[in-house]
Parts: structure tokens; sequence; C-alpha cells
């Protein structure tokens, strides 16, 4: 079973996306983790995916993103299926991924859309912190590191991802508004789209996702 999981910044797409891999035992391909890891290579393309990515907020052009998944779906072996967060995010992605699948003799089975107002993904954004040893997620009101804003793990001093600075989240919500919500209103005549109130806590939203799975 392939799944998607679309939602606007700090919906909890990625929390969710990674539980549910896990207990249906799916490869876990996260884009945004992907990329942050190609920014920070001192070659051109990582300083180019750092500038529009880290700096603009912007998407990055679909050549650089098809290739890291066509890359990555080469070299992973998934034959009980992937879960696919933060990739596509608009509709030539879309397609170009349904290709990709189709020459694996696979296809997009369900979307999970994760529905948050503006204002929660504002609010979880601006409590959003990384460990920037391990890269750790903490958030300061749900998911508080044990002491001070000091990573569990390495004891090292948490920072805000670069794209949740204020300017940059301000670009992010509006490229999400223009570019992947026309994504989800296509998907969504398609009938596989299975809309989900993001709002819950995290175990609850798991378990609707879990049962609205079932055969
Ligand atoms: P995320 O961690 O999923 O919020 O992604 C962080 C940033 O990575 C985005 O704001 C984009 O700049 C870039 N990015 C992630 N996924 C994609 C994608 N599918 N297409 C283009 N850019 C992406």
């Amino acid at each position: 079973m392939n799944l998607v999981f679309l939602g606007s910044p700090a919906s909890g797409k990625g929390t969710q996306a990674e539980l549910v891999a896990k207990k249906l035992n799916l490869q876990y391909f996260e884009a945004g983790d992907i990329l942050r890891e190609i920014a920070k290579e001192k070659t051109s393309l990582g300083q180019e995916v750092d500038r529009i990515m880290n700096q603009e907020g912007e998407l990055l052009p679909d050549e650089i993103v098809n290739q890291v998944v066509s890359q990555w779906l080469a070299k992973t072996e998934a034959r009980r299926g992937i879960v696919f967060d933060g990739y596509p995010r608009k509709l030539s992605q879309y397609q170009a991924l349904r290709r990709m699948l189709t020459e694996k003799n696979t296809k997009v089975d369900k979307v999970i859309f994760l529905k948050v107002s503006q204002e929660t993904s504002i609010r979880r954004i601006s409590s959003r912190r990384v460990c920037p040893k391990c890269d750790g997620e903490y958030n300061l009101v749900t998911e508080k590191p044990k002491k001070d804003e000091l990573c569990d793990q390495c004891q090292v001093g948490l920072v805000q991802r670069e794209d949740d600075k204020p300017e940059v989240v301000k670009k992010r919500l509006e490229v999400y508004q223009q570019i992947t919500q026309p994504l989800v209103d296509h998907i969504r005549q398609q009938k596989i789209l299975m809309e989900v109130d993001g709002e819950r806590p995290i175990e609850e939203i798991h378990q609707d996702v879990m049962e609205r799975l079932k055969p």
C-alpha cells in the first residue's frame, strides 16, 4: 500500500506519516529531511537548495525534487509499500509520482490530508525546536525537552529550524495556499482523499487514520 500525507506546514503530517509507516511496516520517504541534508552540502546544488528552502521558503524546482524521489525509489526495496511525507506538494509532482509508481506496477492508494487552521500552523511552528546535532524535534508547549531548551539525548541547545523563522513561515504558508491546496482539491475529485481533523491529540488522530485505512 502506498500512502501520501498532505497538509500545511506543521499540520502534523510528518508525525502521523511516521507512526503509520512504523505500524504498517512500510518504507518512509520524508522529503523535507532528505532536502535539508542536501542543503547542508557545500556543493552548488546544496547552496541552491539552502537558499530556496531555508531563506526563501519556496518550493524547490520539480527537476531537483523528482530526481531525489526517483533515486530514492531506485535504491529502496519497498515490497509492502511506501509512505510519502511532503511529496508530492503540487500537481506536476503528483503526476510525476504516479508515472514513477506505474513503472513499478504500483499506484498511490490513499492520500491522507491533515486539516488544521492557519492559526494552529503558526502557533505550532513558533514553538517548534530542533536539536542541531541529532535533528530531534521538540515542541516547547506539547513535547517539551526535559531540561531548559536542551536536547534530551545530546544536551545541546535547541534551535529554531531555519525555515520556521517568521519571515520564511509567511512565504511557506502562502505557497501552501497557492500551490498545494489546489492539489488537495484535485485529489478530492479522484476519491482517494482521506480528510482528517488534525487539531486533535496525536494518538487520537493516529487511531482514526488506522481505523479508516482498514480494507
Ligand atoms: P517540510 O519539512 O516538509 O515542511 O519541507 C521543508 C521545505 O523543503 C519546503 O518548504 C520546501 O522548500 C522544501 N520541500 C519539501 N518537499 C518539497 C517538495 N515536494 N517540492 C518542493 N520543495 C519541497
